[in-house]
C-alpha cells in the first residue's frame, strides 16, 4: 500500500500537517518552492486553541516564554479574550519562529522536506497523484497516494485543479511598513476623518505603521508598493510626515474573502490559506489554518494506511469548511467595522455597547480564539460530543479512550496503536467512558461497551484482529 502523502508548501500549515501525518504513520514528502525559509514579517499571534493543541503535542515548552496579551479587539473595538482555558488570550510569536519550530518537529518525526521544489503540475488519475516540480536539478516527478495543497493564498494547486473559489474580491487595501527613525505617537486602530491608522513602536525602535484610506481603490499590484506611497497615504490620513523614516519592510494586504467550495477534490485536499483567503486581522488566518492541519492529519494518515473507516476523510471538509465559513464571516464583519468610512459609525457605536456584555463578549472571544469550535454530532450523541477536551497528553497523535474502570481499558486493545486507554478523573460524568479523537475533540461518550466498540470502529476503523478477516463492519460506520 502506498502510504505516501505529498504536502505542497512548507509554511506553518504544511509543516504542522507534515508532523501530524507522521504521527499518524504516513510517509510524508513536503515540497517547498523557497530554497530557504522566509524571513518576511507576517502573523504574530497564536490564539488559545492553537496553544492548547501545541501543548497536547508536547510542543509548548519548545516555544519558551511568550509575551501574553489577554485583550484583543473585534473590528477595532477593544475586548477581553479571557475564557476558561489555560491559554486564553493572545500569545505573541513571530511566524518565522513558529515555522522554524514546527519544521524541526516535523523533520524529527521523519518528514522529508525538500526545498527549492516549485510544484507546476498535478495529475490525479483516481488511483494516485503525480506531482511535477521545477527543482535546481531540473523537472522532477513524485507520485503519492494523496496530495495536500498548503501552498498559501495564491495556491498553484488551486489554480491547477480549477477548484471553485467563490467569495468577495478585495475592495479595501491596507499599506504597511516597518520603519526605523520615526518619532510619532502610537495609535491603536485609530479611525480618523480620511482613514484608519495604526502605529506601534517596538523596543528596538522600529515603528510598524499600517494605514487605510477610506474609499481608495485597490490598485492592481504586481509588486509591493514603495515607501513613498505609504508615507503619502499616511500624510493624507494622519497629517504626519513620515517620509524621512528608513523603511525596513513594506507590504500591503487586503480584504479579499474567499473559500473553496470543497476542501477535497479526489486525492487532492486543501488546507490553510490555500483553502480560504481572508484579511489577516486579529491573527485568525494562521490559527484557522493550523487547526485545519490538526483536523486533517490523523484522518488522512489513517486513509493512506488503510485503517480509516469509510467517510472519515470527508469529515475534514464537512467540519472545517463550516468552521472556516464562520471565521471568514467574522473577519468580513471586522473589515467593514474597521475600514468603512463614517457611515459605519452607528454600527460601531451599537457594537461598542453590546460587546462588553458578558454573554456577547464570551461568544466573540470563543469565536476569535477557536475555543468554541464544536464539530457536529448525531442526534443521539451526548451533548459533549464534538467539543474539545483540554490538558490531555496526546503527543503520540493517538486517540484516547478515557475509561472509568479496567474492563473498559481492555476494550480498546484491538485498536492498539490507534487508541490508547487512559484513566483520568471523570471528564464528563461518573461511569462514562469518553472517546477522544487525536485532535482533542470528543467522538463519543457513554457507558455501554458494545456502543464503545461501535464508536471505536466508526472513528478508528475495524479492530486489528477483524481487519484481516474482511470485517463486515468495515465501510459501514455504525452510528452511535
Ligand atoms: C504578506 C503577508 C502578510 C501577512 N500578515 C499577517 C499578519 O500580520 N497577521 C496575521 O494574522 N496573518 C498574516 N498573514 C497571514 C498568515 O501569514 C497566513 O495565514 C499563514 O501564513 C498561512 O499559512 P499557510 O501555511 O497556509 O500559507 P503560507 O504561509 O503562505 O505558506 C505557503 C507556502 O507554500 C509555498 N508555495 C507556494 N507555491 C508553491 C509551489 N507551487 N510549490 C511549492 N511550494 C509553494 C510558499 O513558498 C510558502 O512557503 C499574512 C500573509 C501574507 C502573505
Amino acid at each position: 500500500m502506498d502510504t505516501r502523502i505529498v504536502v505542497v508548501g512548507a509554511g506553518p500549515v504544511g509543516l504542522m500537517l507534515a508532523g501530524e501525518l507522521r504521527l499518524g504513520g504516513a510517509e510524508v514528502i513536503v515540497l517547498e518552492r523557497r530554497e530557504r525559509p522566509t524571513t518576511e514579517s507576517r502573523a504574530s499571534t497564536l490564539h488559545a486553541r492553537t496553544m492548547e493543541i501545541l501543548a497536547s503535542r508536547g510542543l509548548r515548552a519548545m516555544f519558551g516564554d511568550l509575551p501574553h496579551e489577554p485583550r484583543g479587539h473585534f473590528g477595532g473595538i477593544p475586548m477581553d479574550l479571557t475564557l476558561p482555558s489555560r491559554f486564553s488570550g493572545q500569545w505573541k510569536v513571530p511566524q518565522t519562529r513558529t515555522e522554524e519550530l514546527l519544521g524541526r518537529w516535523a523533520v524529527d518525526l521523519g518528514a522529508d522536506v525538500r526545498r527549492g521544489w516549485a510544484v507546476r503540475a498535478v495529475t490525479d488519475d483516481g488511483g494516485q497523484v503525480t506531482v511535477e516540480a521545477d527543482t535546481p536539478t531540473g523537472v522532477r516527478t513524485v507520485r503519492a497516494a494523496y496530495l495536500v495543497a498548503c501552498d498559501g493564498q495564491d495556491s498553484t494547486v488551486r489554480k491547477l485543479t480549477g477548484a471553485e473559489f467563490p467569495g468577495w474580491p478585495a475592495t479595501r487595501e491596507l499599506l504597511r511598513a516597518d520603519v526605523r527613525g520615526l518619532d510619532i505617537r502610537n495609535r491603536r486602530f485609530e479611525r480618523l476623518d480620511r482613514g484608519m491608522a495604526v502605529a506601534a513602536r517596538n523596543p528596538q525602535g522600529v515603528t510598524r505603521v499600517m494605514v487605510h484610506e477610506y474609499g481608495r481603490e485597490v490598485p492592481d499590484r504586481s509588486a509591493e508598493p514603495d515607501f513613498a506611497e505609504v508615507s503619502d497615504v499616511w500624510k493624507r490620513v494622519t497629517g504626519e510626515d513620515i517620509s524621512a523614516g528608513e523603511p525596513i519592510w513594506v507590504n500591503t494586504f487586503d480584504d479579499a474573502n474567499q473559500q473553496l467550495t470543497s476542501y477535497r477534490h479526489g486525492r487532492v485536499l486543501f488546507a490553510g490559506d490555500a483553502a480560504h483567503v481572508q484579511m489577516p486581522i486579529g491573527g485568525q488566518a494562521l490559527n484557522l489554518g493550523l487547526q485545519d492541519a490538526v483536523n486533517l492529519g490523523w484522518k488522512l494518515a489513517a486513509q493512506a494506511r488503510g485503517t480509516a473507516p469509510e467517510g472519515l476523510l470527508d469529515t475534514y471538509h464537512d467540519e472545517r469548511h463550516a468552521v472556516g465559513r464562520r471565521v471568514l464571516a467574522n473577519i468580513r464583519t471586522q473589515a467593514k467595522l474597521l475600514l468603512d468610512d463614517a457611515s459605519v459609525e452607528p454600527v460601531r457605536a451599537l457594537l461598542a455597547e453590546l460587546v462588553p456584555a458578558e454573554h456577547n463578549r464570551a461568544l466573540l472571544a470563543g469565536m476569535i480564539s477557536g475555543l468554541d469550535v464544536r464539530y457536529p454530532g448525531g442526534p443521539e450523541d451526548h451533548p459533549a460530543v464534538g467539543t474539545r477536551v483540554i490538558d490531555l497528553d496526546q503527543r503520540d497523535g493517538q486517540g484516547l479512550l478515557a475509561v472509568p474502570g479496567r474492563s473498559f481499558a481492555r476494550l480498546a486493545r484491538p485498536w492498539a496503536g490507534r487508541v490508547r486507554p487512559v484513566s483520568t478523573p471523570p471528564l464528563i460524568a461518573h461511569g462514562d467512558a469518553v472517546l477522544i479523537r487525536p485532535d482533542g475533540h470528543i467522538a463519543w461518550v457513554g457507558s455501554a461497551p458494545h456502543r464503545a466498540r461501535a464508536a471505536l470502529t466508526r472513528w478508528f476503523g475495524p479492530p486489528a484482529a477483524m481487519a484481516d478477516n474482511d470485517n463486515p463492519e468495515k465501510g459501514h460506520p455504525s452510528g452511535h
